[in-house]
Protein backbone atom coordinates (compact mmCIF):
# COMPACT_ATOMS: atom_id res chain seq x y z
CA UNK A 1 0.00 0.00 0.00
CA UNK A 2 1.18 3.39 -0.86
CA UNK A 3 1.81 6.06 1.80
CA UNK A 4 -0.72 8.49 0.27
CA UNK A 5 -3.64 6.13 0.44
CA UNK A 6 -2.61 5.26 4.11
CA UNK A 7 -2.27 8.41 5.21
CA UNK A 8 -5.95 9.43 3.46
CA UNK A 9 -7.92 6.90 5.07
CA UNK A 10 -5.72 6.78 8.70
CA UNK A 11 -5.77 10.20 9.44
CA UNK A 12 -9.62 10.97 8.44
CA UNK A 13 -10.77 14.45 7.40
CA UNK A 14 -9.91 16.90 9.66
CA UNK A 15 -5.93 15.80 9.56
CA UNK A 16 -3.67 16.66 6.54
CA UNK A 17 -1.64 13.50 5.05
CA UNK A 18 1.40 14.17 3.02
CA UNK A 19 -0.85 14.11 0.06
CA UNK A 20 -2.51 16.90 2.10
CA UNK A 21 1.04 18.69 1.93
CA UNK A 22 1.58 18.04 -1.78
CA UNK A 23 -2.03 19.56 -2.80
CA UNK A 24 -1.78 22.93 -0.41
CA UNK A 25 2.13 23.08 -1.54
CA UNK A 26 1.04 25.05 -4.43
CA UNK A 27 0.35 27.81 -2.45
CA UNK A 28 1.92 26.76 0.78
CA UNK A 29 4.63 28.67 2.55
CA UNK A 30 7.42 26.38 3.40
CA UNK A 31 6.51 27.75 7.26
CA UNK A 32 2.68 26.15 5.86
CA UNK A 33 3.96 23.20 5.17
CA UNK A 34 6.20 22.67 8.02
CA UNK A 35 3.47 23.13 10.42
CA UNK A 36 1.41 21.03 8.59
CA UNK A 37 4.14 17.83 8.89
CA UNK A 38 4.25 18.22 12.50
CA UNK A 39 0.49 17.98 12.82
CA UNK A 40 0.79 14.88 10.94
CA UNK A 41 3.33 13.42 12.72
CA UNK A 42 1.48 14.28 16.42
CA UNK A 43 -1.28 12.94 14.68
CA UNK A 44 0.80 9.37 13.85
CA UNK A 45 2.38 9.44 17.62
CA UNK A 46 -0.78 10.07 19.44
CA UNK A 47 -2.56 7.00 17.94
CA UNK A 48 -0.15 4.98 18.10
CA UNK A 49 1.96 5.20 21.36
CA UNK A 50 -1.11 7.19 23.14
CA UNK A 51 1.17 10.03 23.85
CA UNK A 52 -0.72 13.51 24.56
CA UNK A 53 -0.32 17.04 23.12
CA UNK A 54 1.45 18.45 25.90
CA UNK A 55 0.45 22.37 26.31
CA UNK A 56 1.44 23.54 29.59
CA UNK A 57 4.98 25.31 30.98
CA UNK A 58 5.98 24.00 33.73
CA UNK A 59 8.54 27.25 34.80
CA UNK A 60 11.80 26.26 35.71
CA UNK A 61 13.75 23.79 38.03
CA UNK A 62 12.24 20.63 37.58
CA UNK A 63 15.78 19.40 37.28
CA UNK A 64 16.26 21.17 40.76
CA UNK A 65 12.86 19.50 41.97
CA UNK A 66 14.21 16.42 41.16
CA UNK A 67 16.86 16.60 44.00
CA UNK A 68 19.97 16.42 40.78
CA UNK A 69 22.66 18.60 41.68
CA UNK A 70 23.84 20.56 39.10
CA UNK A 71 26.97 18.74 39.09
CA UNK A 72 25.87 15.57 39.24
CA UNK A 73 23.80 16.29 36.08
CA UNK A 74 24.90 14.52 32.74
CA UNK A 75 23.90 14.65 29.05
CA UNK A 76 23.53 12.41 25.97
CA UNK A 77 22.85 13.61 22.57
CA UNK A 78 22.52 10.90 19.63
CA UNK A 79 22.15 12.79 16.01
CA UNK A 80 21.79 10.90 13.04
CA UNK A 81 24.01 11.72 9.91
CA UNK A 82 20.95 11.67 7.13
CA UNK A 83 17.33 11.47 9.01
CA UNK A 84 14.77 9.18 8.03
CA UNK A 85 10.87 10.30 6.19
CA UNK A 86 7.95 9.94 7.81
CA UNK A 87 6.20 7.48 5.92
CA UNK A 88 9.51 4.91 6.68
CA UNK A 89 9.05 5.78 10.76
CA UNK A 90 6.21 7.50 12.73
CA UNK A 91 3.47 7.18 9.95
CA UNK A 92 1.23 4.02 10.07
CA UNK A 93 2.94 1.85 7.19
CA UNK A 94 6.84 2.95 8.41
CA UNK A 95 5.73 2.33 12.24
CA UNK A 96 7.19 -1.67 12.21
CA UNK A 97 10.60 -0.23 11.42
CA UNK A 98 11.34 1.82 14.35
CA UNK A 99 9.51 -0.39 17.12
CA UNK A 100 11.89 0.47 19.91
CA UNK A 101 11.02 4.21 19.38
CA UNK A 102 7.28 3.91 19.25
CA UNK A 103 6.49 1.02 22.15
CA UNK A 104 9.46 2.35 24.74
CA UNK A 105 11.50 5.57 23.89
CA UNK A 106 8.56 7.95 22.86
CA UNK A 107 6.13 6.89 25.64
CA UNK A 108 8.89 8.46 28.24
CA UNK A 109 9.60 10.93 26.37
CA UNK A 110 9.06 15.03 25.55
CA UNK A 111 8.58 14.96 21.87
CA UNK A 112 9.04 17.99 19.69
CA UNK A 113 7.34 17.19 16.16
CA UNK A 114 8.87 20.53 14.48
CA UNK A 115 12.62 21.16 14.83
CA UNK A 116 13.24 23.56 11.56
CA UNK A 117 16.85 23.35 9.88
CA UNK A 118 17.53 26.15 8.39
CA UNK A 119 20.75 25.92 7.95
CA UNK A 120 22.86 23.81 4.82
CA UNK A 121 21.77 20.58 4.26
CA UNK A 122 25.29 18.42 4.34
CA UNK A 123 26.11 16.18 7.25
CA UNK A 124 29.30 18.08 8.52
CA UNK A 125 28.45 21.48 8.65
CA UNK A 126 24.95 20.71 9.87
CA UNK A 127 25.82 18.83 12.90
CA UNK A 128 28.48 21.58 13.82
CA UNK A 129 25.34 23.70 13.33
CA UNK A 130 23.59 21.62 15.97
CA UNK A 131 26.46 21.49 18.20
CA UNK A 132 27.66 25.77 18.40
CA UNK A 133 23.65 26.55 18.20
CA UNK A 134 24.50 28.64 14.87
CA UNK A 135 24.46 27.41 11.16
CA UNK A 136 27.43 27.28 10.69
CA UNK A 137 28.16 28.01 6.81
CA UNK A 138 32.15 25.84 6.96
CA UNK A 139 32.77 23.81 3.66
CA UNK A 140 30.58 20.61 4.24
CA UNK A 141 33.44 18.74 2.74
CA UNK A 142 36.32 20.15 4.08
CA UNK A 143 38.26 19.46 7.63
CA UNK A 144 37.52 23.14 9.19
CA UNK A 145 36.29 23.67 12.63
CA UNK A 146 33.09 25.19 13.31
CA UNK A 147 33.43 28.92 13.69
CA UNK A 148 31.44 29.82 16.25
CA UNK A 149 32.17 27.75 19.78
CA UNK A 150 31.02 24.47 20.64
CA UNK A 151 28.82 22.98 23.32
CA UNK A 152 31.90 21.58 25.00
CA UNK A 153 33.94 24.57 24.70
CA UNK A 154 30.89 26.75 26.49
CA UNK A 155 30.79 23.68 28.99
CA UNK A 156 34.04 23.26 29.56
CA UNK A 157 35.33 26.65 30.00
CA UNK A 158 32.15 28.09 32.17
CA UNK A 159 31.95 25.35 34.47
CA UNK A 160 35.84 24.23 34.11
CA UNK A 161 35.45 20.82 33.35
CA UNK A 162 38.37 18.80 32.43
CA UNK A 163 38.92 17.56 28.41
CA UNK A 164 37.41 13.93 30.01
CA UNK A 165 34.25 15.31 30.76
CA UNK A 166 33.34 16.44 27.22
CA UNK A 167 33.84 13.88 24.51
CA UNK A 168 32.74 13.28 20.65
CA UNK A 169 32.07 9.56 18.82
CA UNK A 170 31.75 10.49 15.82
CA UNK A 171 30.91 8.93 12.57
CA UNK A 172 34.14 9.73 9.57
CA UNK A 173 36.96 11.21 9.33
CA UNK A 174 35.51 14.43 8.15
CA UNK A 175 34.22 15.00 11.93
CA UNK A 176 37.61 15.12 13.60
CA UNK A 177 37.27 18.95 13.92
CA UNK A 178 33.82 19.09 15.31
CA UNK A 179 34.98 19.22 18.74
CA UNK A 180 36.84 22.52 19.04
CA UNK A 181 36.05 25.88 17.24
CA UNK A 182 38.60 28.58 15.81
CA UNK A 183 36.86 31.37 17.82
CA UNK A 184 39.29 33.60 19.42
CA UNK A 185 37.71 33.52 22.86
CA UNK A 186 36.93 29.55 23.06
CA UNK A 187 38.98 27.27 21.04
CA UNK A 188 42.30 25.58 21.60
CA UNK A 189 42.32 23.28 24.60
CA UNK A 190 38.87 23.78 25.31
CA UNK A 191 36.60 20.99 22.92
CA UNK A 192 35.79 18.07 23.31
CA UNK A 193 38.50 15.15 22.68
CA UNK A 194 36.64 13.47 19.44
CA UNK A 195 36.83 9.47 18.78
CA UNK A 196 36.55 8.27 15.28
CA UNK A 197 36.08 4.43 15.93
CA UNK A 198 36.78 3.80 12.37
CA UNK A 199 40.35 5.67 12.86
CA UNK A 200 40.78 3.47 15.92
CA UNK A 201 40.07 0.53 13.78
CA UNK A 202 42.42 1.32 10.89
CA UNK A 203 44.90 1.69 13.60
CA UNK A 204 44.48 -1.27 15.31
CA UNK A 205 44.94 -2.97 11.97
CA UNK A 206 47.83 -1.14 10.96
CA UNK A 207 46.29 -0.36 7.52
CA UNK A 208 45.22 -4.14 6.60
CA UNK A 209 41.79 -3.63 7.29
CA UNK A 210 40.31 -6.17 4.31
CA UNK A 211 38.18 -8.12 7.35
CA UNK A 212 36.34 -4.85 8.29
CA UNK A 213 35.71 -3.34 5.33
CA UNK A 214 32.17 -2.91 6.23
CA UNK A 215 32.90 -1.02 8.87
CA UNK A 216 34.81 1.39 7.66
CA UNK A 217 33.09 3.45 4.80
CA UNK A 218 33.75 7.09 5.11
CA UNK A 219 30.54 8.98 4.08
CA UNK A 220 27.87 7.99 1.58
CA UNK A 221 27.50 11.24 0.19
CA UNK A 222 30.52 11.28 -2.11
CA UNK A 223 33.26 8.34 -3.05
CA UNK A 224 35.79 10.97 -3.61
CA UNK A 225 35.89 12.70 -0.02
CA UNK A 226 37.84 10.47 2.37
CA UNK A 227 39.66 12.68 4.53
CA UNK A 228 43.08 10.50 6.01
CA UNK A 229 44.29 11.19 9.33
CA UNK A 230 47.76 11.15 11.07
CA UNK A 231 48.16 10.19 14.54
CA UNK A 232 48.07 6.16 14.75
CA UNK A 233 49.85 6.48 17.88
CA UNK A 234 47.12 8.52 19.46
CA UNK A 235 44.77 6.76 17.98
CA UNK A 236 46.06 3.34 19.88
CA UNK A 237 46.96 5.19 23.22
CA UNK A 238 43.13 5.90 23.15
CA UNK A 239 42.46 2.71 22.72
CA UNK A 240 44.51 0.88 25.38
CA UNK A 241 44.77 3.93 28.22
CA UNK A 242 41.70 5.34 27.98
CA UNK A 243 38.71 3.01 26.93
CA UNK A 244 40.71 -0.15 28.63
CA UNK A 245 40.58 -2.52 25.87
CA UNK A 246 43.61 -4.26 24.17
CA UNK A 247 43.91 -3.97 20.60
CA UNK A 248 43.11 -8.09 20.23
CA UNK A 249 39.76 -7.84 22.19
CA UNK A 250 38.29 -5.08 20.30
CA UNK A 251 39.64 -7.04 16.58
CA UNK A 252 37.90 -9.35 18.07
CA UNK A 253 34.32 -7.59 18.75
CA UNK A 254 34.78 -5.41 15.97
CA UNK A 255 34.23 -8.74 14.17
CA UNK A 256 31.03 -9.25 14.94
CA UNK A 257 29.43 -5.87 14.29
CA UNK A 258 27.60 -5.23 11.27
CA UNK A 259 28.14 -1.61 11.19
CA UNK A 260 29.66 1.62 11.32
CA UNK A 261 26.87 2.72 13.77
CA UNK A 262 27.51 -0.41 15.77
CA UNK A 263 31.15 0.45 16.09
CA UNK A 264 30.16 3.83 17.03
CA UNK A 265 27.89 2.44 20.04
CA UNK A 266 30.29 -0.27 21.05
CA UNK A 267 32.66 2.38 21.37
CA UNK A 268 30.63 5.25 23.23
CA UNK A 269 29.86 2.09 25.73
CA UNK A 270 33.66 1.58 26.84
CA UNK A 271 33.55 5.65 27.13
CA UNK A 272 30.91 5.79 29.31
CA UNK A 273 32.26 2.75 31.52
CA UNK A 274 35.76 3.88 31.72
CA UNK A 275 35.41 8.05 31.58
CA UNK A 276 31.92 8.65 32.53
CA UNK A 277 31.93 11.64 30.30
CA UNK A 278 29.12 14.39 31.78
CA UNK A 279 28.65 15.80 28.21
CA UNK A 280 28.80 12.52 25.51
CA UNK A 281 27.49 13.38 22.39
CA UNK A 282 27.66 10.17 19.56
CA UNK A 283 26.45 10.59 15.40
CA UNK A 284 25.20 7.78 13.48
CA UNK A 285 25.31 7.62 10.31
CA UNK A 286 24.31 3.77 9.13
CA UNK A 287 20.52 5.41 7.29
CA UNK A 288 22.48 7.38 5.29
CA UNK A 289 23.60 4.89 3.37
CA UNK A 290 20.42 6.11 1.35
CA UNK A 291 22.41 7.68 -1.19
CA UNK A 292 23.48 4.42 -2.58
CA UNK A 293 19.95 4.18 -3.95
CA UNK A 294 19.12 0.86 -2.71
CA UNK A 295 15.85 1.43 -0.65
CA UNK A 296 16.03 -1.84 1.32
CA UNK A 297 19.38 -0.75 2.71
CA UNK A 298 18.21 2.71 4.00
CA UNK A 299 15.02 0.45 5.67
CA UNK A 300 17.82 -1.94 7.46
CA UNK A 301 19.39 1.72 8.29
CA UNK A 302 16.62 3.29 10.04
CA UNK A 303 15.94 -0.39 11.83
CA UNK A 304 19.21 -0.30 13.26
CA UNK A 305 19.38 2.90 14.62
CA UNK A 306 16.28 2.30 15.92
CA UNK A 307 17.81 -0.75 18.15
CA UNK A 308 20.98 1.12 19.15
CA UNK A 309 18.85 4.30 20.58
CA UNK A 310 17.18 1.76 22.48
CA UNK A 311 20.59 -0.10 23.50
CA UNK A 312 22.26 3.11 24.77
CA UNK A 313 19.22 4.00 26.12
CA UNK A 314 19.32 0.94 28.13
CA UNK A 315 22.86 1.48 28.99
CA UNK A 316 22.44 5.03 30.18
CA UNK A 317 19.93 3.51 32.68
CA UNK A 318 22.24 0.69 33.82
CA UNK A 319 25.30 2.21 34.25
CA UNK A 320 25.60 3.92 38.10
CA UNK A 321 27.23 7.07 36.73
CA UNK A 322 24.68 7.72 34.24
CA UNK A 323 21.08 6.05 35.87
CA UNK A 324 18.78 8.93 36.99
CA UNK A 325 20.76 11.86 36.15
CA UNK A 326 20.92 11.81 32.36
CA UNK A 327 18.81 13.39 30.11
CA UNK A 328 19.22 11.73 26.62
CA UNK A 329 18.86 14.11 23.16
CA UNK A 330 18.08 12.05 20.12
CA UNK A 331 17.42 13.92 16.25
CA UNK A 332 18.51 13.88 13.20
CA UNK A 333 20.25 16.92 11.37
CA UNK A 334 18.03 16.78 9.03
CA UNK A 335 15.45 15.06 6.53
CA UNK A 336 15.37 13.85 3.47
CA UNK A 337 13.50 14.78 0.05
CA UNK A 338 9.96 13.81 -0.48
CA UNK A 339 8.74 11.69 -3.91
CA UNK A 340 6.81 14.54 -4.82
CA UNK A 341 9.11 17.23 -5.61
CA UNK A 342 11.15 16.70 -9.56
CA UNK A 343 14.24 18.53 -7.87
CA UNK A 344 14.91 15.41 -5.92
CA UNK A 345 14.80 11.70 -5.83
CA UNK A 346 12.79 10.67 -3.02
CA UNK A 347 14.62 9.31 -0.09
CA UNK A 348 17.95 8.86 -1.74
CA UNK A 349 18.95 12.44 -1.22
CA UNK A 350 18.23 15.88 0.73
CA UNK A 351 19.15 17.79 -2.27
CA UNK A 352 16.20 19.75 -2.92
CA UNK A 353 15.94 22.22 0.69
CA UNK A 354 11.95 21.25 0.80
CA UNK A 355 9.62 21.43 3.60
CA UNK A 356 10.33 17.88 4.82
CA UNK A 357 14.14 17.85 4.12
CA UNK A 358 14.24 20.88 6.59
CA UNK A 359 11.07 19.65 8.95
CA UNK A 360 13.07 17.14 11.32
CA UNK A 361 12.24 16.55 15.11
CA UNK A 362 13.54 15.61 18.64
CA UNK A 363 13.32 13.57 21.22
CA UNK A 364 14.04 14.41 25.03
CA UNK A 365 14.40 11.45 27.93
CA UNK A 366 15.73 10.93 30.86
CA UNK A 367 16.51 13.09 33.99
CA UNK A 368 13.91 16.02 34.63
CA UNK A 369 12.14 15.52 31.09
CA UNK A 370 7.83 14.87 31.31
CA UNK A 371 6.91 11.75 29.76
CA UNK A 372 4.53 11.08 27.04
CA UNK A 373 3.87 14.81 25.88
CA UNK A 374 4.19 15.37 22.72
CA UNK A 375 4.74 19.95 21.72
CA UNK A 376 4.26 21.31 18.45
CA UNK A 377 5.44 24.34 18.22
CA UNK A 378 8.23 25.35 15.81
CA UNK A 379 11.30 24.93 17.34
CA UNK A 380 14.89 25.39 15.57
CA UNK A 381 17.82 22.97 15.34
CA UNK A 382 20.16 25.73 16.91
CA UNK A 383 18.06 25.25 20.16
CA UNK A 384 19.41 22.82 21.71
CA UNK A 385 22.63 23.91 22.58
CA UNK A 386 21.32 26.64 24.80
CA UNK A 387 18.89 24.29 25.97
CA UNK A 388 21.78 21.96 27.10
CA UNK A 389 23.14 25.40 28.87
CA UNK A 390 20.44 25.30 30.78
CA UNK A 391 20.26 21.83 31.82
CA UNK A 392 24.01 22.06 33.08
CA UNK A 393 24.51 25.42 33.99
CA UNK A 394 26.65 27.03 31.09
CA UNK A 395 25.62 30.21 28.92
CA UNK A 396 26.18 29.31 25.17
CA UNK A 397 26.36 33.27 24.97
CA UNK A 398 26.71 33.08 20.97
CA UNK A 399 24.36 30.46 20.31
CA UNK A 400 21.69 32.06 18.17
CA UNK A 401 19.29 29.18 19.35
CA UNK A 402 16.38 29.69 22.66
CA UNK A 403 15.96 27.21 25.13
CA UNK A 404 13.33 25.06 25.13
CA UNK A 405 10.81 26.21 28.17
CA UNK A 406 9.15 22.88 27.71
CA UNK A 407 12.20 21.11 29.43
CA UNK A 408 13.01 23.59 31.79
ZN1 LIG B 1 23.40 12.38 3.32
Amino acid sequence: MTYHSLSRSETGRNSVGLSGLKLSGLAASPRELARQLSFTRREFLRRAAGVTLGGTLLGSGMLARAGIPQKKRKVVVITFGGGARDQETFAPEGQENIPNLMRELIPQSTFFTQVVNRGILGHYVATASLATGVYETINNFSALPPEHPTVFEYFRKDLKRPSSDAWVVAPSNGFNRIGESSHRSYGPGLGARVILPKHLLTAATSGGAADYEHLLRDNYETPFYTPELGGNEFALQQLEMLLKLSVDDFKKHARTLSSPDELSVYIARQLMRQLAPSLLWITMHDIDIAHAGAYSLYIDGIRRTDRLCADLWKTIQSEPEYAGNTTVFILPDFGRDSDDDSGGNGFQHHRTGDALSRTTWMMVLGAGVREGVVIDRALESTDLVPSIGSLLGFSPSLAQGRSLVELL
